[in-house]
């Protein structure tokens, strides 16, 4: 790969290693295991002396490819790749920690990463403390001399709030803790968190980088020291290694990531600007319009809007519900980043096991709608959300 092509060409080019049939595409290596041609051979593999696969658990063809192509992506040293985006937060976490270890997080959490952080770490004898991510006096102030990780989604979902990433990053480093972003929302293509001073980066790959609906997946992203380091054994012997024909899906996926995020950006910024004119609608909040209210952080850590709406219809859940129910083109689903348009009500299906209490610290309210926005004309998504917004009125 030429150090000077720009993210598209990376996105279809690199990490490519044909077979000797010098197939187009990418190849599936639908293996387990791999074959040694002497005893001799076999040992030097074992020994780290030669380089080569052993057995997929530890890494496979197809897989290196989706993770070179993500390095490439992404800027990183090396990667591994996991089932599910779950898996990667969980083993980015839980292989840098032991026993009296302490985490800081922001609160506005992916609900499964926050009960990894809240409930499953403590089990541990991890320490975990919540925040406001939006504050940074709120990180500093809750380090103790045991904390090793920050962790921080941006935007959050579904509230779309975000966090100062260079800021976090800078009070982490004054103290030797590492900052581990889940970098979902943002995507690959808008924001870039080991640029702005975080450790690792983590994706759930079953959302723009599937895109499609089709798979599970996830990444993690580092320095090759840190995973080395952290990681290596702990992906080798707890077992979260992604399906080579996985691998495959998100390697086509990847090649018309950019193409998608576009679509998806535009017609998100078309739905957030027609929101903001209906009196329907108490609240839009959409990274990518002036009146976000970190519109000046957004300006410095990102450069793209966002492929997510969140709105706040006045009618509470009845409203919502009523909206939903009316729509035609958008289905409603908890998924995003998908080619379809999707939308959800978190306070009834994602932030449902939340507290109210919690729920109102994160800014969910009953008329609180998440919009996922997909690949489809923008004009006829426009109609749909006129139409049932009239549904709901009527
Ligand atoms: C979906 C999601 C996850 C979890 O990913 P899975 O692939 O469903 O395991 C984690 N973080 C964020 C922000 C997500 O949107």
């Amino acid at each position: 790969m030429s150090k000077n092509w720009r993210p598209a060409t990376r996105l279809v080019h690199a990490g490519t290693s044909r077979s000797p049939h010098g197939e187009t595409s990418e190849a599936i290596f639908l293996t387990q295991g791999f074959v040694y041609e002497t005893s001799e051979s076999a040992e030097a593999r074992f020994k780290g002396e030669t380089d080569g696969f052993i057995y997929a658990r530890y890494g496979s063809p197809t897989n290196a490819m989706f993770e070179e192509r993500m390095c490439a992506l992404e800027g990183a040293e090396d990667a591994r790749a996991t089932a599910s985006g779950m898996a990667a937060v969980s083993a980015a976490i839980l292989c840098q920690l032991k026993a009296g270890d302490h985490i800081v997080a922001a609160r506005a959490l992916f609900g499964s990463c926050r009960w990894v952080v809240e409930t499953l770490a403590p089990k541990y004898g991890i320490g975990c403390t919540l925040i406001d991510g939006r504050d940074l006096d709120t990180w500093e102030k809750a380090v103790t001399p045991a904390t090793k990780v920050f962790f921080l989604e941006s935007p959050t979902n579904p509230t779309l709030e975000v966090v100062d990433i260079a800021g976090v990053a800078a009070i982490a480093n004054a103290h030797g803790i590492k900052v581990v972003v889940d970098n979902v929302f943002a995507t690959p293509l808008f924001q870039k968190p080991l640029e702005l001073g975080a450790h690792v980066v983590v994706y759930s790959a079953t959302k723009h980088i599937d895109g499609q609906g089709r798979c599970l997946g996830g990444v993690i992203l580092s320095s090759k020291d840190w995973i080395d380091e952290n990681l290596q054994d702990y992906f080798r012997h707890t077992g979260p290694a992604l399906s080579p024909f996985n691998a495959w899906t998100l390697l086509k996926g990847l090649e018309t990531l950019p193409l998608r995020v576009r679509q998806q950006t535009e017609n998100a910024a078309k739905i957030a600007d027609f929101l903001a004119g209906r009196n329907e609608v108490a609240r839009v909040i959409y990274p990518g319009r002036a009146d976000h209210p970190q519109a000046d952080i957004i300006a410095r850590q990102m450069t793209g809007g966002s492929t997510l709406v969140c709105f706040e219809l006045k009618g509470g859940k009845e409203a919502a519900f009523a909206f939903q129910n009316a729509l035609d083109v958008v289905r409603i689903s908890n998924n995003l980043g998908d080619a379809k348009s999707l939308i959800t009500h978190p306070a009834t299906t994602t932030h449902k096991n939340l507290t109210e209490e919690a729920r109102q610290e994160l800014g969910i309210s009953p008329g609180t709608v998440r919009f996922s926005a997909g690949i489809e004309d923008g004009d006829d998504l426009v109609e749909d959300f006129a139409r049932a917004l009239d549904a709901v009125r009527a």
